[in-house]
């Protein structure tokens, strides 16, 4: 099997002529932490939309375990196991932690789930739950109405649904926005947790945790590649310093 579990080649996204994404070729190494880093603007949620299919390429071609996924479908695209966490809003705020978590395994289980829905099944998909939950540190919000958990919390859950979806690739969009220093830690060291065993493809704006975490970094600007390395190489490349500067 190949190093690469995600690679993408002239990866081109045009809205009426303006070129979101610009002929990008990214290689994501299995196992790793993989930051897209570049200023806003660069293309990098246009980037992630079109990693999911959510939107669909002007040019270019995506390769998930080296089988060609361009043409595949959302859902076809997640149950290979790329697995995009989305903000809070994906989770349901009148819902107990646990049942939001639960919702993601029945997710995975799909149609067969209502062949044979039974209270045992109910019970292994809620121990699994409280497992995923223990995971992400929630085990002691488990009964929790969503809504009521701090921040921070609310991203560790969105983590522990994305988890229930057994993903290969897990796709994180700025996982500690907004937060103040101590849940930027806890969240930080989190995902480092549960990148054992998988791949994380993340766009982050906070470089202290793209220098803590990150294995490889690929800089985005005007939608095409400006750099890529290891946290020292890039933060020392001219290139990327100028586009950080604006100048
Ligand atoms: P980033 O996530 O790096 O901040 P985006 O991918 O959101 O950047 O946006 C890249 C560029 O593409 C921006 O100039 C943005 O205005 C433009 N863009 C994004 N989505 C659309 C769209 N649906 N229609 C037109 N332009 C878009």
């Amino acid at each position: 099997m190949s190093d690469y579990i995600l690679t993408t080649q002239n990866l081109t996204k045009q809205f009426k002529g303006f070129t979101a994404v610009d002929d990008v070729n990214l290689q994501v190494q299995r196992g790793h932490i993989h930051a897209l880093i570049g200023p806003n603007g660069a293309g990098k949620t246009t980037c992630f939309n079109l990693l999911t299919k959510f939107l669909v390429p002007t040019r270019g071609r995506i390769f998930f375990n080296g089988v060609d996924i361009t043409g595949e479908k959302p859902a076809q695209i997640a149950r290979r196991g790329v697995i995009r966490s989305f903000q809070i809003s994906a989770v349901f705020a009148h819902l107990s932690v646990l049942e939001n978590v639960r919702i993601g395994l029945q997710r995975q289980l799909g149609t067969q789930y209502h062949f044979w829905k039974s209270d045992a099944t109910l019970r292994q998909l809620d121990a699994r739950a409280l497992e995923l939950l223990g995971e992400v540190g929630l085990r002691d919000w488990a009964d929790e109405i969503t809504v009521n958990l701090p921040y921070g919390r609310k991203r560790a859950l969105e983590i522990a649904t994305t988890l229930a979806m057994e993903p290969e690739l897990m796709l994180l969009d700025e996982p500690t926005q907004g937060m103040g220093h101590e849940d930027v830690d806890r969240v930080t060291a989190l995902i480092k947790k549960v990148s054992v065993g998988r791949t994380i493809l993340m766009v982050e704006h906070n470089m202290k945790v793209v220098a803590t975490i990150a294995d490889r970094i690929s800089v985005l600007q005007r939608g095409a590649m400006l750099a890529e390395g290891s946290y020292e190489e890039v933060s020392r490349d001219p290139r990327v310093m100028q586009a950080y500067m604006g100048t």
